[in-house]
């Protein structure tokens, strides 16, 4: 049975019960679920006694307003999801429940925010680790399961987890993809065909990247180049980023070695997009 809270104490109430041997996953999203934040609940089904799921879309991390309403929100959908993936608790909570005092005290990431996605969106990382920790603090889990999807993220969420929730495993998840390569995002419902076609492009600028390192050439420029020759085909397509860092951080690399990444985010008719994808050989 999959049971919904939105009211923090009777969560609360729910949490209290949980026996101490027992193992608690948590993924925390935004709701308008897809098949990637699913895979993020069945290993924590598969790996944990009892699964919470929140959905909280986080008005700290959005910088636009626009950007913050635009978030699609599928609330009857989601929960639906939930249930299939035999999620025991979908966490829903109200802001003023969130975060009763005002103005709300932001916590300063780490940094690894400071580039890229935090270049991009000034005091989107902060309003991320101060929803994680607030998300850590009520839920309490034992287990924390993120996407690899957003890569930097994942690395602020990790080194904010080291100082403030040394208890909690955090777990790094695969990303999930369309059959065409595009990886699964909330924000490709607001894609219109026509910039759903150009978003194909992303993966394979990321893949002509790799395929260009595996054939011998290890220069990150050399790399960024290939991908961005793909992305640069399409006119449609406004390049944000193409760098490559260093497996598991975000230093940028001259010389790639297996392991590393390469990162990109554009924008696309309006809808930002990122993606990522690791050097290996073939
Ligand atoms: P969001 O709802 O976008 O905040 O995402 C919630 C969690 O799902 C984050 O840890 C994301 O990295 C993860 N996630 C989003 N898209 C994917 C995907 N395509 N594959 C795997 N995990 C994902």
């Amino acid at each position: 049975m999959t049971t919904l809270f939105t009211d923090l104490q009777q969560f609360s109430y729910w949490r209290g019960e949980i026996l101490k041997h027992e193992s608690i996953g948590f993924v925390p999203t935004m709701g308008a679920l897809h098949q990637g934040h699913v895979s993020l609940m069945q290993r924590a089904r598969r790996e944990c006694d009892r699964v919470v799921v929140s959905i909280y879309v986080n008005s700290l991390q959005f910088n636009s307003l626009d950007d913050f309403s635009k978030y699609p929100r599928t609330v009857d959908e989601d929960f639906e999801l939930c249930k299939s993936a035999g999620v025991d608790v979908v966490l829903s909570p109200l802001k003023d429940d969130m975060f009763p005092l005002h103005p709300v005290g932001l916590i300063t990431p780490s940094h690894d925010a400071e580039g890229f996605e935090g270049a991009d969106r000034p005091g989107h990382f902060s309003g991320v680790v101060t929803v994680v920790d607030r998300l850590f603090s009520i839920v309490q889990p034992t287990d924390a399961y993120f996407g690899l999807k957003d890569y930097q993220q994942l690395a602020v969420i990790n080194n904010m987890s080291n100082e403030l929730h040394r208890h909690v495993t955090i777990h790094a998840c695969e990303t999930i993809r369309e059959d065409d390569g595009l990886a699964m995002s909330s924000r490709n419902r607001l894609l219109s065909p026509s910039a759903r076609t150009s978003a194909a492009r992303i993966p394979l600028a990321l893949l002509h990247a790799i395929s260009c390192w595996q054939d011998g050439n290890s220069s990150s420029i050399a790399a960024i180049d290939a991908a961005r020759s793909v992305l640069e085909c399409d006119s449609t397509i406004e390049i944000q980023y193409v760098s490559v860092v260093a497996a598991g951080t975000m230093n940028i690399v001259d010389t790639i070695n297996q392991h590393d990444v390469i990162i990109v985010a554009v924008v696309i008719d309006g809808i930002r997009l990122i993606d990522n994808m690791k050097f290996i050989t073939a």
